[in-house]
Parts: C-alpha cells; structure tokens; sequence
C-alpha cells in the first residue's frame, strides 16, 4: 500500500479494498519499523491518527469522497498543531505544545486527511541538510550515509521511504525543492502568499511559503488544492481564486516555450547531473515542447543577498523567543539579562545564532544601507531578471540542486559550501515566484530533480507541465532498496 499514490489509495479507500484505519496503520507500522534508521519523525501520533481514521471510515461508508479524506500524511513540525508538539527542530521548542492549529493543517484535518505525526527538519528551518536539527540528522533512504537535504528532509524522506503518502514543507531558499531532490519526490513551493503562513513559524517572513512534497504531481495538485486560498490571519496571504488543479492536468504541450538560463547548466554543474536534465529537457521537446535559451544575470547574486535578507528577518523573527512566555527557559537565572542570554544561549543550536548574528549585524545603524537595503535592491534586480525571462517563455527550467544528495557530515563544517546547495532555488524565494522539483534520471544511483519555475499564480501550468513528464516516464515511481 505504501508505494501507491493519494488518488490510488483514494480509489482504494471508496471501494472497500481497506479502511483508512487499517491503512493507517499499516504506516504506523512502517513508521515504528523504519524511523529509527531514518530519524524522519520528530512526534508519531499513533493514538489520534486511528481516531481521525476511524472518523474517516464513518465518513466514507457515509458516501463522502473528498480527495484527502482518510490519507495518511505528516507534517512538517515547523506548522503548529493543536495539542501536539511543535518543536521547530530545536531545543528552543523542545516543550511546546502549539494551543492553535496552523491554517494548513486546520484545512487538512477539515479535509479529512490523518496526520500521522510530525516530520524532522533543520533548526527553524535553517539548513539544507537536516543535520541541524535538535533531534539528529535524518538520513536518505536512498543511502542511508547521505543527507536527505534540507530543511524539510524529515518530510522527504519520510514520503521517498512510504512513512507516509505525502507531506507538508515549507520553502524560504529551496527547503521543498532540494530535500524532494535528494530523495526522489515532487516538491511544489508555491507563489509567495499563494498559501497561508498562519501557525507556520517565522523564519523570514517575506520568503517562507508552505507547499506539498509528494510522489506525483498529481498528489501535489490534490495537496494543494486543500492547502491554497486566502486567510485574512496572513496579512501578506493573496485574494486570488484557488483554480482546480486537478482539471488541468493532461493537458497538451506542443508549442510550450520552455526557457533554459544559460547559467543554470555548465559553471559549477555536475556534468552527470547536467546530462540528466538535458534528458528530461530531450522528453519535453518529443512532447512538443520548446527550449528557449534565456538569461538570468543575476543568478550568482542569489545566495548572497538570500544570506542578507534572511539572516535579517530571521533576527528579527526569533526575537520572540526569550525564555519568558514559551519555549525553554535556563535554570535559576540570576536577573533578566542573564534569563535572556543563558535561555537564548542554551536554547539555540550553532546556525541559528550565527544566522541571528549576521541578521542583527546587517540590520544595525550604519550598516543597513549597505547590506540590508542593497540586498532589497538586488532582491529586485533579481525579479526583474524572471520578469524579462517571463515575456519570452511560459515555464523556465533548469536543475534544482548542483550535486545528488552528500554524505553526512560532508559539509557542516563548512557553513558556505552548504550555502552553495541552494544555489539555483533561491531566487526563485526572493522573486516570490512557485517552483517545483521532480525526479528525473538518477546518477550513481541518486536521485536527481528537474526544477521547473512558472510565473506568479501559475501552479496549475506548472504542475500540468510536471505531470505530462510523469505520464510519459517512470522516474518518478523508482523506490530506494530496503523501503520497497
Ligand atoms: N537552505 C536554505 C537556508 O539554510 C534554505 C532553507 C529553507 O528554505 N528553509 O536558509
């Protein structure tokens, strides 16, 4: 059951093949069998996952055939869920029980989905590895010694190894993108404001933005359907009509302009990698489609203004966390300063001080025009660049990440090299624009990922384009030895 996809085990649950109790358990099983290998659960929540089930199973016999009603997913422990801990990945959170649901996950459980418990992630979302959570690093089920990417690499490899059919993410420079990438699933980062950051905890707010991890881009569609939509709590949540993403899908690409930037492929490209996606890119062309070469100049100034504006926002964000309302709080401090700065100290993990360091110098007087408010400007010298990309053709693509997944330990001493990973999925966050990755031809046995990034609001086009590629090839279905 665990290598079917939502709309299989939708069809599945509304004949009688199984109940969504039994086939909720049969993840709870896999979970308790594989999660101490792979560290892709934070919080299992075995006991209200069969009761939402059963709830489910009541509705179904009832006649209801909501897409999502009685699937088995996981969220990723950065959305806050009622009742249950949400710890971010830090020590900071380690004893929070959220007393509010996020808007999403609100949507999901109104959708009738059953959230089998919380996935991993890197420190407040900081990271692109999963090795800088509080609770370990997770592995990839692909090889176990490597790292499933990051931030949301709890979520991805939890759907690649079957912990669960899907996941939410969330995604402020490539934490759907990379980590689905890396272990062979489909990611979608939606338009900024395309889905509601109420209950989503606060990395950089003018870049986070929640989205689905899944195995097809035919779950994503069903995923974000639930997930999109105006929420009047998200002051920067979009009012635009949520289309069916579902009825989009199929539909025809001849004459599609596909642009390929001429500086996502060579440069620093693995040739491997690069010969992959001209595979994939070769695939679209049969389908009709057409490659365009196009130019985005400021592609190499991506990642140093991502690491102003969010270590920025980020400073600003984590303020709230000062051992006084919520959160960890030191032993016996002595005033309030040293509450602040024992609690602060000791409840952070390494990146997330160095982030809110950088943040907190980049925003000081005397130093904000020249990196906080250069950075603004590069931030839209960068969307001006898609801007000119987007008169000429209708989706851009290129890889989602330089290299396959690395091994464990291959770059956390090196904050910069780790950085680097993000390099072609950052823009993407500063320009606000959706962005997808999905599995393409794997090299040395890794997975690889095509990334594909429309212009605003343009998910359905997006996933359309996505899914045609999946109707047409089996990347996407391959399974890491071991999870079968
Ligand atoms: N890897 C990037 C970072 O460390 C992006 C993280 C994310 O998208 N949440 O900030």
């Amino acid at each position: 059951m665990h290598n079917k996809t939502i709309s299989e085990l939708a069809l599945g649950l509304r004949v009688g093949d199984f109940t969504s109790v039994e086939l909720t358990r049969s993840y709870l099983d896999r979970v308790s069998k594989f999660n101490n290998e792979l560290n892709s659960y934070i919080t299992v929540c075995e006991e209200s996952a069969l009761q939402s089930a059963e709830i489910a199973d009541r509705r179904i016999r009832a006649g209801e055939a909501e897409p999502l009603l009685g699937i088995p997913i996981a969220h990723k422990d950065i959305f806050c869920t009622e009742g249950v801990k949400t710890s971010c990945g830090s020590k900071m959170l380690d004893n929070f029980i959220a007393p509010y649901d996020a808007h999403v996950v609100s949507l999901f459980n109104q959708s009738g989905a059953v959230m089998l418990g919380k996935t991993n992630m890197d420190e407040f979302a900081m990271g692109s590895s999963n090795e800088n959570s509080y609770y370990g690093p997770v592995h990839n089920p692909w090889k176990l010694e490597a790292v499933p990417g990051g931030s949301s690499g709890g979520s991805a490899s939890a759907v690649a190894a079957g912990l669960c059919v899907a996941a939410t993410g969330t995604d402020t420079g490539g934490s759907i993108r990379q980590p689905a990438a890396f272990c062979g699933i489909t990611g979608l980062k939606p338009t900024y404001g395309r889905v509601s950051r109420y209950g989503m905890i606060a990395f950089a707010s003018s870049l986070d933005q929640g989205g689905p991890m899944t195995r097809t881009a035919e779950d994503a569609a069903a995923m974000l359907q639930v997930m999109a939509g105006f929420d009047p709590r998200d002051s920067t949540s979009a009012d635009q009509p949520v289309p069916d993403y579902m009825a989009g899908l199929g539909n025809d690409l001849s004459g599609l302009r596909i642009g390929v930037p001429k500086e996502y492929l060579g440069g620093g490209l693995d040739a491997d990698i690069e010969a992959s996606i001209q595979l994939a890119l070769a695939e679209y062309t049969r389908m009709g489609a057409e490659l365009v070469e196009i130019s985005l100049p400021n592609t190499q100034l991506g990642v140093p203004t991502y690491y102003v504006v969010a270590p920025a926002e980020c400073s600003s964000n984590l303020s709230r966390f000062d051992g006084v309302r919520y959160g960890y709080r030191c032993s016996d401090p002595k005033d309030l300063e040293d509450l602040y700065k024992r609690s602060r100290g000791e409840g952070f993990g390494p990146e997330v001080k160095r982030r809110i360091m950088i943040g907190t110098y980049a925003l000081s007087a005397g130093y904000y025009d020249a990196y906080y408010l250069k950075a603004q400007k590069i931030r839209h010298l960068i969307s001006d660049d898609f801007r000119e990309a987007f008169k000429k053709v209708d989706v851009i693509m290129g890889p989602t990440a330089p290299s396959t997944a690395f091994g464990i330990g291959e770059k956390s001493d090196d904050p910069v090299t780790m950085y680097l990973s993000d390099i072609y999925t950052i823009a993407v966050n500063l320009a606000g624009l959706p962005g997808m990755s999905i599995p393409v031809k794997p090299v040395g046995g890794m997975p690889v990922g095509l990334q594909l990034i429309g212009n605003y609001f343009e998910e359905a086009k997006l996933l359309n384009v996505a899914h045609r590629l999946q109707q047409e090839t089996d990347w996407h279905s391959a399974t890491p030895a071991g999870f079968e």
